[in-house]
């Protein structure tokens, strides 16, 4: 798959964007944030470098969700649409429930392994894992520790 440009907003239309798609790539993250941020058992979400995303209609709202992250959001109708890490980093998430076609992309692993709830998602084999073991995470939270 080359660069495909995918539509996509939250539940009620108010936050619309394009998002230019470098692979079709996508993951679930099951850690406890993501859980309660999406009221899920996990969150479906795609990595896209920020300058690929181009909010349509207006920027989304914005909760701090922990030290290091925010997340996107429709203050209207309250779908989840982004997460954001707060150090400029070039890439962000965006759920995958919000693209106007969710089969666009596939599922190719699972981060946040170590909340997972395997009653509701199956272990099935593609790769894991654990917040924990995230090199660039935990050096995001050793810095917002200090
Ligand atoms: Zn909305
Ligand atoms: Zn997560």
């Amino acid at each position: 798959m080359t660069t495909k440009v995918q539509t996509g907003g939250c539940q009620c239309g108010a936050v619309r964007y394009s998002a230019r798609l470098e692979n079709d790539e996508a993951y679930w993250c099951h850690c406890r944030m993501c859980q309660r941020a999406t009221g899920g058992v996990a969150a479906a979400l795609l990595g896209i470098p920020r300058a690929n995303v181009e909010w349509t209609t207006r920027e989304p709202d914005r909760f701090a969700s922990s030290p290091i992250a925010k997340r996107g959001y429709c203050s209207n109708c309250g779908t989840p649409l982004t997460f954001e890490f707060n150090d400029g980093s070039d890439n962000m998430d965006l759920t995958i429930g919000s693209l106007d076609d969710p089969s666009a992309v596939r599922l190719t692993s699972h981060f946040g392994a170590e909340s997972w709830v395997p009653g509701w998602i199956p272990h099935d084999g593609l790769p894991e894992t654990r917040t924990e073991d995230s090199v660039h995470i935990m050096a995001r939270w050793d810095k917002a520790r200090a």
